[in-house]
């Protein structure tokens, strides 16, 4: 049993899939699938290699529940301490689409705060090992300067009401 994890750090991927006119739910079914049978049979509570998935039509897709780890980034070190979320497509081969960014922004502020995340933890997957991911196209920083003033802004919004 794997006790209730501190998150420090939160890890972003791209599924590498390139978006068509699939129906995402489609590409996160086929997704968990193929991560399930590398990890199901030893940890039954093992869903997907990502906590959250956010889709280019603008879904929000659970994969494992958030108290248990993803094999995701690598470096195990990591994957204990950490919140997984794809973007779905392949930003090395298309750009994100700017909605898709948008809710990114909106779904990755709430887990900062929920989490009490440090902005230097926000991590993309190319950071902890020798990989192309979440895309050379993906524009991380982008979405790190825009977390962090939404993340500041809901505070200040708060400190009004207090
Ligand atoms: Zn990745």
């Amino acid at each position: 049993m794997i006790e209730l994890l501190e998150k420090e750090y939160i890890v972003i991927h791209h599924t590498g899939i390139k978006n068509s006119n699939d129906n995402s739910f489609l590409v996160w079914e086929s997704i968990k699938k193929f991560h399930q049978i590398k990890y199901k049979e030893k940890f039954p509570w093992y869903i997907a290699d990502y906590h959250f998935g956010i889709s280019k039509d603008l879904r929000v897709f659970n994969g494992n529940s958030i108290e248990y780890p993803c094999f995701h980034s690598g470096d195990n070190n990591i994957n204990f301490k950490s919140i997984a979320v794809t973007f779905l497509g392949n930003f090395d081969e298309e750009l994100l689409d700017k909605k898709q960014f948008d809710l990114g922004v909106l779904m990755i502020s709430d887990l900062v705060k929920r989490f009490n995340i440090k902005y230097e933890k926000i991590l993309k997957h190319c950071e902890i090992v020798n990989t192309s991911c979440p895309g050379n196209n993906f524009p991380f920083e982008e979405l790190k300067k825009e977390i962090i003033s939404n993340v500041k802004d809901e505070s200040k919004k708060e400190s009004i009401i207090l």
